[in-house]
């Protein structure tokens, strides 16, 4: 073992294992299953996490290497049938060493005073693309894969893919946000969704003023 020293190598093991960087390959390996629009599995609220160790971050990998494969930019843990706050989101896919970010536990600590709609996609809901009106600003805290703690603030796609992605850890899903509800009716049946399956959310004074 010239030239490598333990001290080295275990370094490099320790920085390997430290890093939920993964290879973005589209229809490369999808370790996880996402689950659909309908299933029940995706209505459950999620746990907080009390530690972040390996076997989160292994999660972590998983559902990255499942959303490059699926050519998504944000996955949360429930859509993949686990009940831990956990949200990756990579909205450069496209670059392979961006690092993606990795959002546990995370919390809206505030929202800024104006709202905008924009339309919104989801793995779960395959080729549906709707409407969907959100705060345009937000603060949010949470800790990244290594259990350090972070404040955010977060506005344009960033922000309305973190809030998109923290609703389905409250079993929430984009189309129970949509306001036209003729649009809502026509692209769910254009695509074989029930749109019963839709639980329809009270408008809940998101974007009031600070
Ligand atoms: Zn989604």
């Amino acid at each position: 073992m010239a030239g490598a020293s333990f001290a080295g190598l275990a370094h490099r093991a320790a920085q390997r294992e430290a890093s939920v960087m993964v290879e973005k390959t589209i229809n490369g390996p999808s370790p996880l299953t996402i689950h659909h629009l309908g299933e029940q599995v995706l209505r459950q609220p999620a746990r907080r996490l009390s530690k972040v160790d390996h076997g989160v971050r292994q999660l972590c990998r998983h559902m990255l290497q499942t959303m490059y494969s699926a050519q998504g930019i944000g996955l949360a843990a429930t859509q993949v049938g686990v009940h831990k706050q956990v949200l990756v989101i990579d909205l450069d896919p496209e670059t392979p060493s961006t690092p993606p970010r990795v959002l546990i536990n995370p919390e809206i600590t505030a929202y800024g005073g104006s709202v905008d709609s924009r339309e919104e996609g989801c793995l779960s809901i395959p080729d549906v693309y709707l409407n969907v009106v959100r705060p345009t600003v937000i603060e949010v805290r949470f800790m990244d894969e290594l259990g350090r703690k972070h404040r955010l603030k977060a506005d344009g796609l960033l922000s309305r893919c973190i809030q998109h992605e923290m609703d389905h850890l409250n079993g929430v899903l984009f189309v129970d946000r949509v306001q036209d509800g003729e649009a809502l009716q026509r692209e769910l049946h254009d695509h074989g969704f029930a749109v019963s399956a839709v639980h329809a959310v009270a408008e809940q004074g998101h974007g009031e003023e600070p």
